[in-house]
């Protein structure tokens, strides 16, 4: 894994370039974390400092968020008997407190504590098999987001119920690309695009001056390539887009995917096959960490509850729903910046 990141970073680091306007320099690298090829472009003058200022981050945020590293702060927490206090960093912190805050406004369909059942299904190690009803049951009673505790006050400390166990990956990318955009922020960034797997981060506009055209995967046509349900034209801009296409499996006909609705222990199925959050980047906010955990609560919820959330919730998101039944949904804030591929087959409609 080592030798094929290298050569994958040196190839692509390869394009990098030293143009009289600085600009229009350019780094751009190709990281593999968190279970996901990354690919930051970077420009400006110190894109380079940058681009690897951002990938160091990644690694160390991954250092303390993986559920499966035996050293990170969530490992250490998952590990800890019920009840017994686990200091943390500040970031893992900040992190889990934002769960939970995003689970108590989505009514629970954000849930960090369904590790349990997420590796019952085998989605932690890909040993994948289909449990019991008996077995969720069981799983499920150790499930809930007011099952894990944080201190009050200045300490960092967290603390779990018996048979809990925490799983950030839910939200976890959004976090890392809110910490990217510091990067960006502080090294006068003009322009970047910061892809995580389905979390992007789109920094100032293209060198020509116009959005950057983000394409959404089209969840029914995910082997051909430039399959796509729409497009987006964003400048400085999250999307993250969470889809039981990303990671499923296969058994007796049926598929499975990895979105847990936490009322049954079983894959979201919602009618949803992708959803799309949109929103501004802005000074700091964590707009990232809102759409990485929207995205996956979202896509639990359905297309109504989806879109009842986002007309009770203001203006400080926009969505893109792609249903099962041939619809691409998208709200009336993304009228300028989405556009159909009239090639997809899908009907299209816009909701206010
Ligand atoms: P995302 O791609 O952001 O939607 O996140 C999916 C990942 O979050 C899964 O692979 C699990 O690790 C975790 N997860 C699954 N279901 C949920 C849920 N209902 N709430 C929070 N995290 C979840
Ligand atoms: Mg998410």
């Amino acid at each position: 894994m080592a030798a094929l990141m290298a050569a994958l970073t040196l190839g692509l680091s390869g394009c990098a370039m030293t143009p009289a306007d600085p600009d229009e320099a350019q780094e751009s690298i190709q990281v593999i974390a968190m279970d996901t090829v990354m690919i930051f472009s970077v420009y400006g003058e110190k894109s380079t400092h940058a681009a690897y200022a951002a990938e160091d981050e990644v690694r160390r945020l991954e250092g303390l968020l993986s559920r499966t590293e035996p050293d990170s702060d969530v490992s250490r927490l998952n590990a800890a008997p019920a009840g017994e206090e686990v200091t943390v960093s500040e970031d893992t912190r900040t992190l889990l407190e934002a769960a939970q805050l995003y689970s108590k406004i989505t009514d629970g369909t954000f849930d960090c504590t369904l590790a349990p059942v997420s590796s019952a299904w085998g989605f932690t190690e890909d040993s994948f098999r289909v449990p019991s009803r008996t077995e969720l049951n069981g799983l499920l009673k150790n499930v809930g987001w007011d099952k894990f505790h944080l201190s009050e006050g200045q300490s960092l400390a967290a603390s779990h119920d018996e048979g809990v166990e925490i799983d950030l990956g839910g939200i976890a990318k959004g976090y890392v690309t809110d910490a990217i955009a510091k990067i960006l922020e502080e090294n006068n960034i003009p322009r970047a695009t910061i892809s995580l797997g389905g979390n992007v981060l789109v920094w100032g506009d293209r060198p020509d001056g116009t959005p950057w055209r983000i394409g959404i995967q089209d969840p029914a046509r995910v082997d051909v390539a430039d399959g796509y349900a729409g497009f987006l034209n964003l400048t400085n801009a999250f999307a993250v887009t969470s889809g039981g296409y990303q990671r499923y499996f296969e058994e007796d006909g049926k598929t499975y995917h990895h979105i847990i609705d936490p009322a049954t222990g079983c894959p979201a199925d919602s009618g949803l096959t992708s959803v799309t959050v949109v929103a501004d980047w802005e000074q700091g906010e964590s707009n990232g960490t809102l759409c990485d955990a929207l995205s996956t609560a979202l896509f639990v919820m359905g297309e109504e509850k989806a879109l009842d959330f986002w007309r009770t919730s203001g203006s400080g998101f926009e969505l893109v729903l792609v249903t099962e039944d041939g619809r691409v949904v998208s709200t009336d804030g993304l009228t300028d910046c989405f556009a159909p591929d009239e090639t997809s087959g899908y009907a299209y409609e816009t909701v206010s």
